[in-house]
């Protein structure tokens, strides 16, 4: 058995990801933190080739707690390919923003990245093969106004990438990123789709299962060779 962890695989991005490594042939490890019903849905689409595993990315104890209840009853096994794509957004100008939103943003995608890559990261050096893809934004390469705390925590997430990429590539570990556009999920609900795809050249939002097959790639044993990047995915929608 190979196993991947997708952090918010309930939904969005995360459930096309599941889907993908599922396909990939691995028992998908699918974390949600509340929506159990989408979780549930997810682990249904990859007939039942995994398990659902409920926390919050930002709870540093939370997340010891699940992984290392999954390390005991798992002796023998590893997780080898980590998706760290939970996010949120609590857009606001920052003159407007409430502590609280800029905290909570940052702490899902900074300290979320830190929990669960700190808690896999061992197993995958010492079996000397691990596939790290971090999922940011293009809000974090070029900064958006109105994301301010977005765009903080998604550009941390870039610059995490290609440290961390240099600490670990001699242990056959890749860590990459890819960083969306507009894509189709909850998470752009509410947006006016209709005036800002006239900026996209490829004129529509993207699919998830076009993210998924790019964090597919990057999961792979053929992208050995890449590591320490961060690969648009927008339609053409450059900085
Ligand atoms: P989504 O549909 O809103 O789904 C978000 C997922 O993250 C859900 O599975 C949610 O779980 C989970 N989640 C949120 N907070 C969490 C936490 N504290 N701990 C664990 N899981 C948590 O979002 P999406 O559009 O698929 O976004 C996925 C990733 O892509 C995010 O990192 C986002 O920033 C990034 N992204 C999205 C776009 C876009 O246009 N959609 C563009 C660029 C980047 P529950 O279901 O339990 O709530």
């Amino acid at each position: 058995m190979k196993y991947a962890l997708v952090t918010g695989g309930s939904r969005g991005i995360g459930r096309a990801v599941c889907q993908k490594l599922h396909q990939m042939g691995y028992e998908v490890l699918i974390n949600y933190v509340s929506n159990r019903e989408a979780a549930q849905e997810t682990l249904a689409l990859i007939e039942g080739r995994g398990e659902l595993m409920q926390f919050d990315v930002a709870d540093g104890a939370a997340v010891t707690a699940a992984l290392e209840g999954w390390k005991a009853a798992h002796p023998e096994e590893y997780i080898e390919v980590l998706v760290n794509n939970a996010g949120i957004r609590r857009d606001n100008l920052l003159i407007w923003m409430e502590q609280a939103d800029w905290k909570k943003v940052l702490d899902t995608t900074l300290d979320g990245f830190y929990n669960v890559t700190h808690a896999l990261l061992q197993p995958m050096l010492l079996h000397k093969y691990g596939r790290i893809v971090n999922v940011t934004s293009l809000s974090g390469i070029k900064g958006l106004p109105g994301q301010t705390n977005y765009s903080a925590a998604k550009g941390g997430l870039i610059a995490a990438t290609k440290a961390l990429a240099q600490e670990v590539a001699r242990k056959k570990v890749t860590v990459n990123a890819v960083a969306p556009g507009f894509i189709h999920t909850d998470m752009v609900e509410g947006l006016d789709e209709a005036t800002l795809k006239k900026d996209i050249p490829a004129a529509r939002f993207g699919d998830p299962g076009e993210v998924a097959a790019l964090v597919g790639f990057l999961a792979s044993p053929d992208a050995s060779y890449i590591t320490g990047e961060v690969i648009s995915i927008n339609g053409g929608l450059y900085t």
